[in-house]
């Protein structure tokens, strides 16, 4: 069995990103969304398991000194991390993954896996990011402004990506996505893992 490839996007809040990934799954029934550990409460319509397994702290803190996260980070005040061993079975199935993480993780799951895959999924302009945090009213103005704040600083890491996709339009970033998703795929050493027998000439 071929290991899955591993996909990493990354966004400030607000981009898009959490819509995007949801019509990308929808499309591609190889690609599986990893679901995060958090110590966020949970916002309305979210459910345990499925969008975040919602723990507290000192259970996170403890599952941490186990080892157990492939990746961890605090972001805006919250602990957010990955689960290593059910992560890796997937990816020894076949599966490739996908994770939601912030940039902080990526950088962590980089030095594990070194052809993992970055995207990073930009809003069109601040303005616009400000906007649809405000629309999609899940936040207070409190925390609307702090993340608005941090991303910023998110939007810094922006070259440590392989693909950027500019989120104005959905539908095209969706295309744009799903190419990222394809090309990748196509990369000499997946192709060479995944049909081995018609690459043996080389040897
Ligand atoms: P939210 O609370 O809005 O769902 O997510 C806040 C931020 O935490 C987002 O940037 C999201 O990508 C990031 N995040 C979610 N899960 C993880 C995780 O497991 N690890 C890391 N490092 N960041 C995560």
């Amino acid at each position: 069995m071929t290991p899955g490839s591993l996909f990493i996007v990354t966004a400030p809040s607000g981009a898009g990103k959490t819509t995007l990934v949801k019509l990308l799954l929808d499309h591609d029934s190889n690609v599986r969304q990893s679901v995060s550990y958090t110590t966020r409460a949970p916002r309305s319509g979210e459910i345990d398991g499925v969008a975040y397994h919602f723990i507290d702290v000192r259970t996170f803190v403890a599952m941490r000194d186990r080892g157990e996260f492939l990746e961890w980070a605090e972001v805006h005040g919250n602990f957010y991390g990955t689960s290593r061993v059910w992560l890796e079975e997937q990816m020894r199935s076949g599966h490739d993954m996908l994770l939601e993480i912030d940039w902080q993780g990526a950088q962590q799951v980089r030095e594990r896996f070194h052809d993992a895959i970055g995207i990073f999924v930009m809003p069109p302009s601040m303005a616009e990011l400000e906007n649809r945090l405000k629309k999609r009213g899940l936040d207070s103005e409190e925390v609307i402004q702090r993340r608005v704040a941090a991303a910023l600083g998110e939007l810094r890491h922006v070259g440590e990506f392989d693909f950027v996709i500019i989120n104005n339009d959905l539908q095209i970033a969706h295309s744009e996505l799903r190419a990222a998703v394809l090309a990748s795929r196509l990369r000499f050493a997946r192709q060479k893992a995944r049909h081995p027998e018609m690459f043996r000439f080389l040897d």
